[in-house]
């Protein structure tokens, strides 16, 4: 593996970028060493700067769900950016494709596009606050909601459920304000809602939890949450960037029967282009501008180039079959299971759908506090074994790996052949 021209680049980039990117986990940080520079992607494969290729499990962390460069998706860029690449002003298109998400997603009675999942996430926090007049705000540790001020809070130490700044740069004062529970722990819930309740504006939640690596909601957990929030006219918003449509062509919602009061989504929506949405409840959706008094606003909001990608893509995925994808994935992870028991490492898999993590520990991950058993070095170990065999996967142990409708029987029979050494 020739890596010469990639860190020649990551050595020019530092001198421009901090950590030499644009995004932190791009760094490599975790597993060590320096990041590759991808020159191009097509289907499940990514070519770097060195002329390496490799088998894609990251898939721009989920956005491309049908693959690199899909050509529907590629056609219809084409097509919309020779028309005028954004007007700041409304287009036919954007209300075309709202009803396609609305109609996927029923919850979601009005909606408002903008650029990236942090921007909507960020907007229903002041949404919410604004439609209730209340100030603190729930979420659960180890979900990732994008990198606004309030999202970004941590647990305190011990019993402490006010949060704690997750950055330098978050005033003590705002995360006070947002409330830590354990995730998958419906009782310490509880007992934070009993305690707070004429308080919280909101919960925030990942239906699915994909960025502590994957970790799935307890039965009950996600009813249970609707319930409580619902008693005491708490805002609940499903964080669906991830989760949406990437289990079937809807959200976890939908599957499981839950309507939550807001929706966030991005990732997929944008079939790769910088994207997002909020939306939900047509009363609370009413409170922001112009209608009412929450502001929010973009100059880029449903730009004709991001909702034309969107559009192609959900015109694909209607048609797509999910459950053949969960089968290959079911396989992929088997095979995975099966090597790692003849190699004698202990893992734990957790997988929904097309996302799994395989997570270095024997012992069952279901929040953050288990999630941290895992054994990063080993991670570490793997992830540079598989890349020099020609597989890309996440460059961190609490992230999930994405599989897209691209890859194949093959690529699975690929990545299980590559996880045949001890780490
Ligand atoms: C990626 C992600 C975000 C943030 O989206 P950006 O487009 O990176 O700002 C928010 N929530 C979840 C669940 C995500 O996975």
């Amino acid at each position: 593996m020739k890596v010469e021209r990639s860190r020649k680049l990551y050595k020019e980039a530092s001198r421009y970028f901090p950590g030499g990117v644009n995004s932190p986990v791009r760094a490599f940080g975790s597993v060590g060493g320096t990041p590759l520079f991808i020159k191009k992607g097509l289907g499940s494969t990514i070519y770097d700067e060195d002329g390496n290729r490799y088998l894609d499990y990251v898939m721009s962390w989920g956005a491309l769900i049908l693959g690199h460069a899909a050509p529907e998706v590629v056609k219809a860029v084409e097509a919309a950016v020779k028309n005028g690449s954004s007007f700041g002003a409304p287009t036919k298109a954007e209300t075309e494709l709202a009803k396609v998400i609305a109609q996927a997603i029923p919850s979601i009675q009005r909606m408002r596009f903008v650029s990236s999942g942090t921007e909507a996430t960020m907007s229903v926090i002041r949404l919410s606050r604004g439609f209730t007049g209340r100030n603190k705000i729930i979420k659960f540790d180890g979900c990732y909601h994008g990198h606004c001020d309030s999202l970004l809070v941590k647990a305190g130490s011990g019993a402490a459920t006010q949060g704690i700044p997750g950055s330098a740069g978050v005033t003590k004062d705002l995360s006070r304000d947002t409330l830590v529970c354990p995730y998958n722990d419906i009782e310490y819930f509880r007992k934070v809602v009993l305690k707070y309740a004429e308080e919280i504006a909101c919960v925030i939640v990942e239906p699915v939890a994909a960025n502590m690596g994957v970790v799935l909601p307890h039965e009950d957990f996600l009813g249970e949450i609707r319930k409580l929030t619902a008693k005491h006219g708490i805002v609940l918003i499903f964080d669906e960037v991830i989760s949406g449509f990437r289990f079937h062509f809807g959200g976890v919602q939908t599957l499981q029967k839950i309507r939550p009061d807001l929706t966030c989504l991005g990732k997929i929506i944008g079939g790769g282009l910088p994207s997002g949405a909020y939306g939900g409840r047509k009363d609370i959706m009413d409170c922001v501008a112009p209608l009412g008094p929450v502001y929010q606003a973009g100059t880029l909001s449903g730009n004709p180039v991001a909702v034309a990608a969107g559009l192609a893509v959900l015109g694909v995925l209607k048609n797509k079959d999910y459950a053949a994808l969960d089968q290959m994935t079911a396989e992929l992870c088997l095979g995975l299971t099966e090597q790692f028991d003849r190699n004698g490492v202990p893992v734990t898999i957790n997988r929904a759908g097309s996302l799994f993590t395989v997570f270095f520990t024997s012992k069952p991950v279901t929040d953050f506090k288990s999630a941290k058993n895992a054994d990063t070095a080993k991670y570490a170990k793997y992830f540079w074994s598989m890349l020099r065999q020609g597989v890309n996967l996440p460059p961190s142990q609490f992230e999930a790996q994405f599989l897209s409708f691209s890859h194949s029987e093959r690529d699975a029979r690929k990545t299980i052949n590559a996880a045949d050494r001890p780490v």
